[in-house]
């Protein structure tokens, strides 16, 4: 049965400090709050990850993850991350594909296969993040780009590989926008994606993958959202980074 999943991506924000009082407080607010078949995982900048994990303990339900990593294992890559040094910090997860990595720092849908097969050998979970611009939205074409960033980035796991993967459906245009899809078009892109799971691999594959929508998610719009049959959960950027509004999306995970 696939999980119910809230994640924070914090990007690049909050100094050491202010991340670690921001943890404390989510972990306080929602540890009452999280059920069986739930999970919280915040995916913070690499200088609070160690810092995260002990504070967040043993057998707690928050769970910790990076935001990127690089493809090789180690090397002269002056400045990247690998995937084994997130997994030494006790992180369990990393996001890859996220709009902006894909934008900003060109990454391809080659790369991106090479960094999910880099986090997989260490042992990391994955966040693998789909999602369309406006422009390819307005002409249609948010299928056909959706389908090939999961072709391309990370069908050619096995399906057993696959089990450690939670994706998200991004729409570019809704992130850090205010702009958020409707509940019908979040649902018609996650039924898609489940489709395109069980034509992949198989129907038990579908069913037990959750998909986390993400895009200008906030405590007032997280219910409908989230009440959608294909949307389990969801990926936050803006609103993870306040302790309330984090802990009030948390708490309509069902
Ligand atoms: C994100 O960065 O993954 C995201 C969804 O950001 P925001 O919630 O701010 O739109």
């Amino acid at each position: 049965m696939r999980k119910n999943i809230v994640a924070g991506n914090w990007k690049m924000n909050l100094s050491y400090q202010e991340g670690l009082s921001l943890f404390s407080e989510v972990v306080n607010m929602v540890k009452d709050e999280i059920r069986g078949n739930q999970q919280i995982v915040i995916c913070s900048p690499f200088i609070h990850l160690q810092s995260l994990v002990q504070l967040a303990g043993k057998g707690n339900k928050v769970s910790i993850g990076a935001q990127n990593c690089h493809q090789e294992e180690k090397g002269a890559f002056t400045g990247e991350i690998s995937a084994n040094q997130i997994l030494s910090t006790g992180a369990k997860y990393v996001i890859l594909g996220h709009s902006e990595r894909r934008a900003y720092f060109a990454e391809s849908n080659e790369l991106l296969a090479k960094k999910v097969d880099a986090a997989l050998s260490a042992g990391l979970q994955i966040i693998f993040c789909v999602g369309e611009t406006r422009e390819e939205r307005e002409s249609n074409q948010y299928k056909k780009v959706i389908k090939t960033q999961l072709e391309e980035g990370i069908f050619h796991l096995s399906s057993t590989n696959f089990s450690h993967v939670i994706l998200a459906y991004e729409p570019v245009w809704a992130i850090g926008t205010g702009l958020t899809a409707s509940p019908e078009q979040a649902q018609e892109v996650h039924a898609y994606i489940r489709e395109i799971l069980a034509e992949q691999f198989n129907q038990q594959v579908a069913d037990d993958t959750s998909i986390l929508y993400g895009g200008s998610c906030n405590p007032q719009n997280a219910a409908t959202l989230f009440g959608q049959k294909d949307i389990d959960g969801g990926l936050i950027g803006g609103a993870s980074l306040k302790s309330r509004d984090f802990v009030e999306i948390v708490k309509v995970l069902e």
